[in-house]
């Protein structure tokens, strides 16, 4: 499967477009709001390429990644356990979901 490409400030997966002209941003407002945060730390010591989440994104993706491996676990158990495959499917099909959802690393939820 060829790895998504993610937008550089929010995370969602960018659709390539018409051109297949590789973009860095998905929107022009994800554009816009790294611009600021470049110019913000021009002449500071931090990266200017920095992503800065809060202490309460942090938070939420870290129990997101514990769910994760919860649906991960609940997913191995299922196949030790002999589970129908129908069941093992909608499991993964869950995992997937949720890995797709923890992809985006801004304003998820
Ligand atoms: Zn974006």
């Amino acid at each position: 499967m060829p790895r998504p490409k993610h937008c550089a400030w929010c995370g969602r997966v960018i659709e390539p477009g018409p051109t297949n002209r590789p973009r860095k941003y998905c929107n022009q407002s994800c554009r816009q709001r790294a611009y600021e945060q470049r110019a913000q730390l021009a002449g500071t010591s931090i990266p200017a390429d920095s992503v800065m989440l809060s202490a309460n994104a942090v938070e939420r993706f870290r129990d997101d990644l514990f769910e994760l491996r919860c649906a991960a676990e609940d997913l191995c158990t299922a196949v030790r356990e002999g589970e129908s495959i129908e069941a093992v499917e909608e499991l993964a099909s869950e995992l997937e979901d949720l890995a797709r959802r923890i992809e985006r690393l801004r304003g998820h939820k």
